[in-house]
């Protein structure tokens, strides 16, 4: 299993073109996503996310009124100041908020942490939406290839799960990243 960040990121940016034919692979065949569900779930057990916070950093994550109100109460403030100084208006969907991206990711992540993690809101909560009963592969595969290169759980278990249905890319010229 490739833990290492730096390694992942090298090796998922190798793969980019690999797993992107690997989604027109998922979108043409019926390969069932239970098993990579598993798998992913399994290598979940073994990853440190403290270590990573990638999803902290690169994500964009919506915000519900009743997520607003959880953060206010956990925070001791009202949800109006929540909205105010945590959250940003969508810029694809004016009506909904997402959490404010401060200059090293979300606002409210310091360091690997996250400083509301009681209170965080679901889509952190349910990252990297491979979990059993979640989404499903199909309906996740283009973000899924995004993130083979900032998480080492969706990196490792898109990996292990060619390996399981015996899927065999074609050749392709290497990343130069993948030769540093
Ligand atoms: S990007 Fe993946 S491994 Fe990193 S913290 Fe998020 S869920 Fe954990
Ligand atoms: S609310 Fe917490 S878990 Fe969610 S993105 Fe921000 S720091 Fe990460």
């Amino acid at each position: 299993m490739v833990t290492d960040l730096a390694k992942v990121f090298r090796l998922g940016a190798a793969k980019a073109q690999e797993n992107r034919a690997f989604r027109r692979y998922l979108a043409t065949h019926h390969v069932p996503d239970r098993p990579f569900q598993l798998l992913a779930s399994e290598i979940q057990r073994h990853i440190d996310c403290t270590a990573c916070a990638n999803c902290c950093r690169y994500s964009i994550v919506p915000v519900n009124g009743a997520e607003i109100e959880a953060i206010a109460q956990y925070l001791g403030a009202m949800p109006e100041a929540v909205i105010c100084r945590y959250t940003v208006a969508d810029s694809e969907a004016r009506s909904s908020r997402i959490l404010l991206d401060a200059s090293g990711g979300c606002v409210f992540l310091d360091g690997n942490l996250c400083t509301i993690y009681p209170a965080r809101p679901r889509p952190c909560r349910d990252f990297p939406h491979v979990a059993v009963g979640t989404h499903t592969l199909g309906g996740r595969q283009s973000s899924l290839a995004r993130w083979a290169a900032l998480c080492p759980i969706i990196y490792n278990a898109l990996e292990r799960y060619k390996h399981l249905i015996g899927y065999h890319p074609r050749p392709t010229r290497p990343h130069p990243e993948a030769a540093a």
